[in-house]
């Protein structure tokens, strides 16, 4: 295939290049970049185009799509044990298939083409994501709650969890290992996790420092703040995601800038439930996430990126984080986090080809002095295509790998309130 004349596309390469009026050849891979590259068989012209790379987000449970609006105004502790935790025993494999679906619909229309999850069901969700074509890592949350008869069972079902995804063999759908918190998980846990992770060479995926409560608790049993405590337990000799990481002091960020430690950047939820706001001016490895659609509430990365750059303004000032950042945190850097930087994340001959293409003349886009400027502060997140792994899924703003209109039926015949 090749997309003939792209007016723009905003590669996110090491020098970050823009280029204008070039072609792109495309069969799984991007095969060439370049001007009059001829071709006979499929040319999509795109001379009306911006293309930029699909983005990635680095935090979500994605069936939470079904609890989109029961609860608004509560902070985590009440929203998680009056709101979130009753409904969430009434999900069965069904509405977490269908739910699913719904939120990579919501990826796809706004051009995210890479999700890292932490759920249950993962089986469920694998099988949606293989419907829509996404992109993946799938995690189930492991949690003892400190009592040791547990934890080998945790550590089994989510050994389980991950052979049954790699016996999928698409290479899209990845297991990642997803012990939940420092607020339920035991240190023989979070040991065993860790060394899971080394074993399958898979990303650790973790929630971090979201709030002071879980911080002082962390110190008040075990002597040490969350981050101290993973880097002891040899969490961070893996890939590690760290979702929120918003109560960090200055020497935890040094061993996450030193160690290589991503924090996953939530700023509409982290927000939303008043949680408070992530240091993420002074992380040298940052990606972003929208965590579910129950705290944010839409999982459109373009909204988020917006408030991300917004938050850090308010905590620092108008230096702390620029639109190049933010987005940086949403491609290449999301792709690094996950490891798969030579897979996705920029566009390069040689990757994957994870694509989205935007309208250039979208009213939000114009005038056009600055692409990225444009895109963070003021695009809507209606994209018009959307490719991966060179096949279209949303081809005029419609999804093709699947029909939402069924979805949308499936998903409002289930009750939450
Ligand atoms: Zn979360």
């Amino acid at each position: 295939m090749l997309l003939k004349n792209c007016r723009f596309i905003v590669t996110q390469n090491e020098k970050r290049e823009i280029l204008e009026n070039r072609d792109i050849l495309i069969e799984d891979k991007i095969l060439e970049i370049g001007n009059n590259i001829s071709k006979k068989d499929e040319v999509i012209d795109c001379s009306n185009k911006i293309v930029i790379p699909g983005l990635i987000n680095c935090h979500t449970h994605i069936p939470m799509n079904l609890f989109r609006g029961v609860s608004d105004d509560k902070n985590l502790q009440r929203w998680l044990k009056e709101e979130i935790w009753p409904r969430e025993a009434k999900l069965n494999e069904e509405m977490v298939y269908y739910g699913s679906l719904l939120a990579m619909g919501e990826m796809l229309l706004t051009g995210t083409t890479c999700f890292n999850d932490m759920y249950f069901f993962t089986e469920n969700i694998a099988k949606a994501a293989k419907k829509a074509k996404m992109r993946c890592f799938l995690g189930c949350a492991m949690f003892d709650f400190f009592d040791s008869d547990k934890t080998d069972a945790e550590i089994e079902k989510e050994e389980k969890e991950i052979n049954k995804i790699l016996s999928l063999k698409n290479e899209k759908i990845k297991p990642s290992v997803t012990p939940h918190s420092s607020e339920t998980c035991s240190d023989e846990l979070l040991v065993k996790s860790s060394k899971l992770a080394e074993k399958y060479n898979l990303p650790i995926h973790i929630h971090l420092s979201e709030t002071e409560k879980e911080v002082n608790e962390c110190i008040k049993q075990r002597g040490k703040r969350p981050l101290s405590l993973f880097e002891d337990l040899g969490l961070l000799k893996n890939r590690f995601v760290g979702a929120h990481g918003i109560y960090l002091n200055e020497a935890e960020i040094e061993i996450l800038n030193k160690k290589k430690g991503f924090i996953a950047y939530n700023p509409c939820s982290n927000a939303k439930l008043a949680s408070g706001i992530c240091s993420a001016k002074e992380l040298k490895y940052l990606c972003i996430g929208t965590d579910s659609v129950a705290s944010n509430n839409n999982l459109n990365l373009f909204e988020e990126m917006k408030f991300g750059v917004l938050l850090q303004r308010i905590k620092y000032n108008v230096d702390a984080m620029n639109a190049e950042r933010i987005f940086d945190s949403a491609t290449i850097n999301g792709a690094r986090a996950l490891g798969i930087e030579k897979v996705v994340g920029s566009i390069e001959s040689g990757k994957e080809a994870d694509l989205v293409l935007i309208d250039k003349d979208n009213i939000f886009l114009n005038p056009n002095y600055n692409i990225i400027s444009n895109l963070i502060y003021s695009f809507n997140g209606v994209v018009s295509d959307v490719l991966i792994g060179g096949e279209f899924v949303v081809r005029n703003r419609k999804i093709l790998s699947f029909e939402l209109e069924k979805i949308l039926k499936k998903v409002n015949s289930f009750n939450f309130s």
